[in-house]
């Protein structure tokens, strides 16, 4: 067998070994899902994917759509971001990661169902709510890309400005951001004409960590009621 090329010098003092920790449970998975589930993971190489839903959630390590939901490899294309947050459509040339993760997803997937997945003690909501109000934080001060980021929540903190004490405008944006999600959503052309050819729906739902309860924006009485359990 032929020596494999080098596929580039990086340092390895730069890029290490997989830590012990996550090698002994890979090897869990391997040795147990894995082998209980091959077909499947056959099939899925084999197939392809052909999730039914995109779900667009926070980075936070709490929120997991997939035990939320009991998914199954597969079942779902998710995106993860700072605050669950959809920018603007504006297809300037520039990277946009979240928007070309919505276009794949309904343009070439053609998923049913998008959903936007926020939840409570958002660090990201916490931290651009501050932002938006002038009293940005120490930790946040040096940050390049943060706030930059955070600032898609300006229109939705504009529009709590009446609500009185802090932590009830951050609860109050938690929601209302992904109300301002949703609404730039359905500003990308592609997003709107699949709506409008009846291929596609959009779902804005708040995750409630600690209760357990999952909250799903109703847009007749434009408020989050819990959803049934
Ligand atoms: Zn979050």
């Amino acid at each position: 067998m032929r020596a494999k090329k080098k596929l580039a010098s990086l340092s390895d003092e730069i890029v290490r070994p997989l830590p012990e920790y996550l090698s002994t449970r890979y090897a869990t998975w391997y040795n147990g899902h894995y082998q209980d589930h091959q077909s499947h993971y056959q099939e899925l190489a084999t197939y392809g994917q052909h999730p039914p839903a995109m779900i667009i959630s926070c980075a936070d390590s709490r929120v997991n759509a997939m035990s939320l939901f009991g998914g199954e490899d597969g079942d779902f294309f998710i995106h993860r971001n700072i605050a669950n947050l959809v920018p603007p459509y504006n297809p300037d040339g520039d990277h946009h990661g979240t928007s070309a993760a919505i276009e794949y997803a309904v343009t070439v997937l053609k998923i049913s169902h998008l959903i936007i997945l926020g939840h409570s003690g958002c660090g990201g909501i916490h931290a651009g709510y501050h932002a938006c109000n002038g009293t940005i934080d120490e930790a946040l001060k040096q940050s390049i890309f943060i706030p930059k980021w955070l600032d898609i929540l300006a229109p939705a903190f504009q529009d709590g400005a009446k609500l009185k004490p802090d932590a009830e405008r951050i609860h109050d944006l938690e929601q209302r951001s992904i109300v301002h999600s949703l609404s730039n959503l359905a500003a990308f052309p592609f997003v709107r004409l699949a709506i409008s050819e009846g291929q596609l729906s959009l779902h804005g739902l708040w995750h409630d960590i600690g209760a357990g309860k999952l909250h799903i924006y109703d847009a007749e009485i434009g408020l989050f009621t819990p959803v049934g359990v």
